[in-house]
């Protein structure tokens, strides 16, 4: 990838400084829902221990407390979870620059030292060069592990690489090798999943993918835009009309780049989107009073049909309202059948990933990418300022 990564870099008897992802889902406790992101740093986390630094000062972001510090953003509950999985002392900070962390850093006894939410402080998001400078000043070398966040030029994802030498973390690093290789040869036949509640956030990946892909496949909330583009009747399904033009647009230049792009044939429909509402199976088009809220049973078969074929599958966006079971079947059956594939499949993150673990198929798919945004960013072929910030590998000296 061209960029220095943690296993270029001396190590040993350093203080190294690593932007993790703990930006986790917690219940109203605060206890933590889902630790995936703090598990996916563990690789990055013990490659670094078994090098014996100095010390591992690690940092991270926390919901969006903009700015200020609020309890309920703070990263302890991380900390303790960490300690679990580590299997060792983890000193959390009183905060994330300042004369007091630096005295923690110099005279704690423990190696591993998490530093509290970087966005209780406004610089953070506003790439504040004395900011980037004062967390830089904190360790020796800086390493990147937040794919999540990668797609922001933040303090501590940009502007600490201006006083830094700077290696991309080994998730960091795996999470590029996938989404790249899709993005440069991915092996063909190459389909492309896409759903979610809205069509404008999709575009620039259909964009990107259309001349690499060979069959697109829309379901979600998304999929009515285009079915009304193409005349069907959609009820009060989500439409985005300022989009109706570039939908039609889209499916003509696929059928001149002879990209197959399949759209639901039956959908399940439902009067309003809550657990107790009439539910009910329609053709293509969806009546007055009734909106569209999974891809129906006709559609799952014909998706899975083309499916069958693909040597990588990527998929971003769950094909219905899967929170709620009546309208989860075309998420989950899809899922399940892409598991069993021999193909490559890739997961972008946020709700798909959310989708892929609430049926427990995390571990049947290749890659699941633990950035949503990022994820999106990168497929829709934009630079992302995290990694285009990391020290080049030409550049020796680390
Ligand atoms: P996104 O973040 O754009 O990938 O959207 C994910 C959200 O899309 C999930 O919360 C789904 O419930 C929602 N979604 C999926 N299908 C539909 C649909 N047919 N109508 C409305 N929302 C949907």
């Amino acid at each position: 990838m061209g960029k220095l990564t943690v296993k270029d870099v001396d190590l040993a008897g350093r203080k190294v400084l690593l932007r993790c992802d703990f930006n986790v889902p917690q219940d109203a406790n605060l206890n933590i829902a889902d630790d995936s992101r703090i598990r996916a740093s563990l690789p990055t986390i013990n490659y670094i221990l078994s090098k014996k630094p100095k010390k591992l000062i690690l940092m991270s972001h926390l919901g969006r407390p903009d700015g200020k510090v609020v309890s309920k953003y703070s990263l302890k509950p991380v900390a303790e979870r960490l300690k679990e999985l580590l299997g060792r002392e983890v000193r959390m900070s009183v905060d994330c620059i300042g004369e007091d962390v630096q005295r923690e850093i110099n005279e704690s006894r423990e190696t591993v030292l998490l530093l509290e939410n970087l966005r209780f402080h406004p610089e953070e998001e506003q790439n504040e060069p004395n900011f980037s400078k004062a967390l830089a000043g904190l360790g020796d070398i800086y390493v990147n592990d937040a794919f999540g966040t990668a797609h922001r030029a933040h303090a501590s994802t940009e502007g600490i690489t201006h006083y830094l030498s700077s290696a991309a973390g080994l998730l960091l690093e795996k999470e590029i090798a996938y989404l790249s290789k899709v993005l440069e040869k991915p092996q063909k036949p190459f389909m492309v999943i896409l759903g979610g509640a809205k069509v404008s956030d999709k575009l620039g990946v259909i964009e990107n993918l259309l001349p690499k892909a060979d069959e697109i496949i829309i379901g979600g909330g998304m999929c009515y835009t285009f079915l009304y583009a193409q005349g069907k009747r959609i009820g009060n399904s989500k439409l985005e009309k300022d989009r109706i033009a570039t939908a039609k647009e889209i499916l003509e230049k696929a059928k001149k780049q002879k990209v197959k792009i399949l759209l639901p044939i039956d959908n399940v429909i439902t009067d309003k989107i809550e657990v107790d509402a009439k539910v009910k199976t329609v053709g293509e088009n969806i009546p007055d009073g009734w909106l569209g809220a999974d891809i129906g049973p006709k559609t799952i078969r014909a998706y899975c049909a083309t499916l069958k074929k693909a040597k990588t599958i990527v998929w971003n966006g769950p094909l219905g309202i899967f929170e709620i079971d009546a309208f989860a079947s075309g998420t989950k059956k899809v899922a399940e059948f892409i598991s069993r594939l021999k193909a490559t499949t890739i997961i972008g993150g946020g709700d798909t990933a959310s989708a892929i673990i609430k049926f427990g198929l995390e571990d049947k798919m290749t890659h699941i990418s633990t950035g949503g945004g990022a994820c999106l960013e990168f497929l829709e072929g934009k630079v992302l300022p995290g990694i285009a910030a990391l020290t080049d590998s030409s550049i020796t000296n680390a």
